[in-house]
């Protein structure tokens, strides 16, 4: 009683303080895995969020039979606000984040044989579009303190065969766009920003994916902007937007109708719809917002976890100015565990109410890379000499040992309250004081 009445007091004062007391609380019981009371019971914000005008904008394009976008003008209508929400100068709406980054590969050139800069730590998506380029993706280590690419590592990477940067910024933070733009300049390449996880993140004040040549963005149904799937490409380059328009559009330009039969180039049909962009007007309304909580509570959560040893939160580059928060990134080390092997702790933090996950594994050590490498398409720009070197310089010590230590918890789960973060603290912090007993079951 006198326990329950002191907690409450401690959360209703919400403060870092108030977290650490109930903490000191909450460690004398037992973990939830050992049959203890979960730290929590009730679910995380669900995704995706919509209401009433997600409805009515659909209902609007069903009922106008207008559902391509050479009929109607919600397409349009987005490209239009995206480009604007960004700053862009162009933006050009495609069906999904893979294609976006497909056609800027198209759009800049990229030919089979080529070397494309790539990061080991990404969604497999980053290394399927250069594999279907014909090219060769140069893995290039992470930093293991930012997740990010590290940029300090670019420069040893490039060779005369190098025609493109994939930066990711993975997680919704930034990749160091300082020194990979000022590479990237030297060396008169192009960069593709795979920001298809950085919504509204921004370097130095500007949003991330107006930085590069292009920036590519995912608005597949986990993302912070969800039309169930799509994408976009922005640019502020008129040539390339015109480009990478004719390559989505089976290579017809601009005036689309469907009765355009004239060609400018080869090209796919990767076209958005007016269903997917009447989705994305509506989601658009709480994108900021949304944005701002889980900035806020992201970096409330890293000040908390921060405290407790072998925690390590995913560090920021100081010109991350804004972390849109895809994924919240920690390495667990379970030295400081008692030895509790992550997949433990992922399983007794599940068991307090708190959804974790072990995230990507070494992509660059994935079978069907090399498969792909020695494939009878691949043998003319790749031979066995060239896949043998191709192989000695994959190598990233620090990827491999990250992808044993991360764990995730996911974008939703930072757009509830400063109590939701103290709670996943204080369930962390359960489980390192029980860590030994864990450790035995
Ligand atoms: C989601 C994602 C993609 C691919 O986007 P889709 O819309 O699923 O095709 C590419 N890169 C990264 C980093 C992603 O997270």
């Amino acid at each position: 009683m006198g326990e329950q009445l002191s907690r409450r007091k401690f959360l209703a004062a919400g403060s870092a303080a108030g977290a650490a007391a109930t903490a000191a609380i909450r460690v004398v019981e037992k973990p939830a895995l050992l049959g203890g009371k979960p730290v929590r019971t009730e679910p995380f914000p669900s995704w995706p969020v919509m209401d009433a005008t997600e409805e009515k904008a659909l209902l609007e394009v069903l009922r106008s039979g207008k559902w391509f976008r050479g009929y109607g003008k919600n397409v349009d209508r987005f490209e239009e606000a995206y480009a604007r929400m960004t700053g862009a100068r162009y933006c050009l709406a495609t069906a999904n984040g893979t294609s976006a980054l497909f056609i800027s590969l198209n759009a800049l050139g990229v030919a089979p044989g080529d070397e494309v800069i790539v990061p080991p730590y990404t969604f497999v998506a980053t290394i399927n579009v250069v594999l279907l380029m014909h090219a060769i993706p140069i893995f290039v280590d992470t930093d293991p303190e930012t997740f990010q690419i590290d940029a300090r590592k670019i420069e040893a990477a490039i060779t005369d065969r190098t025609t493109a940067i994939i930066p990711v910024h993975i997680g919704g933070s930034a990749a160091d766009l300082d020194t990979i733009l000022a590479i990237a300049r030297k060396h008169k390449l192009p960069v593709i920003e795979d920001a298809c996880q950085a919504h509204l993140g921004e370097w130095r004040g500007k949003k991330l994916g107006t930085l590069g040549d292009t920036g590519c963005f995912s608005f597949q149904a986990s993302k912070n902007l969800n039309s169930g799937e799509g994408g976009a490409i922005l640019t502020s380059s008129e040539d390339i937007v015109e480009r990478c328009y004719t390559f989505h559009n089976n290579g017809r330009s601009r005036r689309v109708t469907s009765y355009n039969f004239s060609y400018q180039s080869s090209g796919h049909n990767l076209r958005m719809t007016e269903f997917q962009a009447a989705l994305l007007m509506a989601q658009m309304t709480r994108l900021e917002q949304q944005a701002r909580t889980r900035d806020q509570n992201g970096q409330y959560l890293t000040s908390l976890l921060r405290e407790i040893p072998g925690i390590e939160p995913a560090r920021t580059y100081e010109g991350c100015t804004r972390n849109a928060y895809h994924l919240y990134m920690l390495r667990y080390r379970k030295e400081h565990f008692a030895g509790l092997p992550r997949a433990k702790f992922l399983k007794a933090l599940r068991a307090e109410g708190i959804p974790a996950s072990d995230g990507y594994r070494p992509l660059n050590r994935e079978p069907f890379i090399k498969q792909t490498l020695s494939s009878r398409a691949f043998r003319a720009v790749c031979p066995p000499e060239r896949l043998r070197q191709w192989e000695e310089r994959n190598q990233c010590p620090e990827n491999d040992r990250l992808c044993e230590e991360a764990v995730w918890f996911t974008q939703n789960m930072l757009l509830g309250t400063r109590r939701d973060m103290e709670q996943i603290a204080e369930a962390i912090r359960k489980i390192q004081a029980h860590a030994s007993e864990l450790a035995e079951v």
